[in-house]
């Protein structure tokens, strides 16, 4: 695996892939610059080397469309400002004009290329346009873990035109030793929370890393399946009654592979799905009629505290509670806080995929945890053990 401190980039240019789709407000400021600065090292990486870097991303979703409201040029000042460095900014991501722009680039110097997504070609991965990029750069280096999950040209197709001078950037290297970590170098017990709402969405990531973890928490919306499915009344909690023979088969799987399945006991149950609803703490298996649980219980949060704190590598994805209701948020900042205390004590812990990097930042645990991946979709595909094939390109 070739990583950029593989490489010296004296008098090169770095074709460097960011994923810079950042949220801008009314007025096309940029409202959130974290992406940016996770791009930050691998660009400072390449100037201080002596080389140049053009920055290539996309911004929404255009569908292959000019539209000014999605110009990078939008973000050129926040960008310069992140870096510290004055970046120029070239109005086409390809063809004669971004090829002069690229020309007259001055090592030390920084040009940010227009959206990838203006041309369709981008999406659909086309050869010809992957080749026209490659006219944009000496070294390609894809830092977008954001994006890794899609064979676009940018990302994937690309690669192949560079067959030796290819590889991550210091944030992708950051995304893929996490996961390896857990998924497998991780110390032992090895421990998955899993939350968020339903069993079907998350079902290719229970079944992959049954293999990986000793122990597995379920939580969140997923719970109510997994206990109708074993006999017990969850009144009018979210459930999905088609899936509750994959929820026996799950816990079959788990205990023939030896992976202790920790499922909340009780629950904080509301009379509405509401924040000022009536709530009482019920077992999780005789929630009456007309209630549903909308947050994990004491005993439960109990429950899960001491296995958090007996493990040493943590993943957590989804929320154990209805977290962006104040009153039901409890569980899940408890969660977050257990795995301060096991980070603190030594554990290696993981943040990510979906709405568990939401609840996370909310609740100001980013600082807490190990690490908290910056893909929602891809960090879930390498949870179900996919190949991106971001990553693959770069690999091959
Ligand atoms: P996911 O994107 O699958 O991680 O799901 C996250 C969503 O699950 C959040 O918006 C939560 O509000 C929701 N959620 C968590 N617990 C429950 C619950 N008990 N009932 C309904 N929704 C829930």
């Amino acid at each position: 695996m070739k990583t950029i401190e593989d490489f010296n980039f004296e008098n090169k240019k770095a074709l460097i892939r960011v994923d810079f789709n950042v949220p801008l407000d009314d007025e096309f400021n940029v409202s959130d610059t974290n992406r940016i600065e996770a791009a930050k090292p691998t660009i400072i990486k390449v100037l201080e080397d002596g080389g140049s870097a053009v920055l290539m991303s996309h911004l929404g979703r255009p569908k292959g469309e000019r539209n000014p409201d999605l110009s990078l040029e939008h973000i050129c000042k926040t960008v310069s400002e992140v870096l510290g460095v004055q970046v120029k900014f070239v109005s086409e991501c390809s063809g004669e004009v971004a090829e002069t722009a690229v020309a007259e680039l001055e090592m030390g110097e920084v040009l940010l290329l227009e959206n990838l997504r203006f041309h369709s070609e981008e999406t659909s991965g086309d050869q010809n346009f992957a080749e026209e990029l490659t006219k944009l750069g000496d070294i390609y280096v894809n830092d977008a873990f954001g994006t890794a999950h899609r064979a676009h040209a940018s990302t994937t197709v690309v690669a192949k035109f560079f067959p030796q001078n290819k590889c991550f950037g210091y944030l992708m290297s950051k995304e893929i030793a996490a996961i390896e970590k857990v998924m497998q170098t991780g110390e032992k017990p090895v421990l998955a929370i899993l939350g968020g709402a339903k069993v079907s969405s998350k079902i290719t990531i229970i079944e992959n890393i049954l293999d990986k973890v000793d122990h597995l928490i379920i939580g969140g919306g997923m719970t109510y399946t997994f206990v109708k499915a074993k006999g017990g009344k969850v009144g009018d909690s979210i459930c999905e009654d088609d899936k509750m023979d994959l929820a026996m088969e799950i816990l079959r799987k788990a205990e023939e592979k030896g992976v202790k399945v920790h499922i909340p006991v009780d629950v904080i149950a509301a009379d509405d799905f509401a924040n000022n609803a009536n709530t009482q703490i019920t077992g999780s298996d005789e929630i009456p009629d007309g209630w549903q649980g909308l947050d994990a219980g004491p005993r439960t949060l109990e429950n899960f505290k001491e296995v958090i704190l007996q493990c040493k590598t943590i993943l957590w994805n989804g929320p154990v509670g209805v977290f962006e209701m104040e009153n039901f948020a409890k569980g899940t900042i408890a969660v977050g806080n257990f795995i301060d205390e096991a980070t603190q004590n030594g554990s290696f812990s993981l943040v990510g995929g979906g709405d568990s990097v939401a609840a996370v930042k909310q609740f100001g645990f980013e600082e807490k945890v190990s690490y908290v991946s910056t893909g929602g979709g891809a960090m879930l595909e390498s949870l179900e053990g996919k190949t991106l094939p971001g990553i693959a390109a770069i690999m091959g």
